[in-house]
């Protein structure tokens, strides 16, 4: 069984070793990741440009009632859910920050303050909490999707019962604080390409001679493959 950084070192040669590069500022990146919840980055990427072109200031969207601003995103898909969330959180933040709506002081706090700070806003879980922190702020904190748990519960890397939200700090705390960035890429990379939710194509994986599952796949297991019928 492979650890998170020996997974990292195997799969960088398949994918490239991705690099952390700064992204949007913090609250932007918070309001992109509520957006793209249940989404694709697409649709959220339009519904965040048309967010800004109905209110250019996070003050508008402060101010904005909430079935406007559920019209702005409603390309986004379910709108109905995140305009309440997304006008919540940015009243909060303004509140907070009193009106600068700057969150760059995050970069400043542990890891664990800063995640605390911002799941107190509200309607922040763990995977969004990290999405801010690692993307905008370059902190070592691990957003968990779909990919990054199916694969690392395939590798046997966390306990078969884990759920995405345990998994976030069970997988951080089993990283070194570089290798969490490239971590999180690769696995989203590898559960598109190879180790996908059905049919993953494990006699091409290079993870293959040390992941329990794709040994037992690749044996014939009998219960794997009426999971795959
Ligand atoms: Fe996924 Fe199969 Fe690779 Fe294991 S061997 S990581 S199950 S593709």
């Amino acid at each position: 069984m492979y650890t998170p950084a020996e997974v990292v070192r195997l799969l960088s040669p398949l994918y490239g070793r991705p690099e952390w590069t700064p992204h949007h500022d913090p609250m932007t990146e918070l309001v992109l990741t509520i957006l793209s919840q249940n989404t694709s980055d697409t649709n959220s990427g339009r519904a965040f440009m048309r967010l800004l072109e109905r209110f250019p200031t996070w003050d508008l969207v402060r101010d904005a009632p909430v079935e406007e601003i559920e019209a702005a995103i409603q390309v986004g898909g379910l709108a109905h859910t995140k305009a309440p969330r997304i006008k919540a959180v940015v009243e909060e933040v303004g509140r907070r920050t009193g009106g600068t709506y700057d969150l760059l002081f995050l970069a400043g706090m542990s890891l664990d303050e800063a995640k605390a700070w911002l799941r107190s806003l509200g309607g922040v879980g763990p995977k969004t909490a990290a999405c801010v922190l690692m993307f905008a702020l370059g902190k070592p904190a691990l957003p968990v999707d779909t990919h990054v748990h199916r694969v690392a519960l395939r590798l046997g890397i966390i306990p078969a019962k884990a759920t995405a939200e345990q998994a976030h700090d069970l997988l951080e705390a089993m990283l070194p604080a570089g290798e969490v960035f490239p971590f999180h890429v690769l696995l989203i990379k590898h559960g598109r390409r190879l180790c996908a939710a059905r049919n993953p194509l494990c006699p091409q994986c290079p993870l293959l001679p040390g992941c329990p599952e794709g040994q037992a796949r690749t044996k014939g297991d009998p219960i794997l493959q009426q999971h795959e019928q």
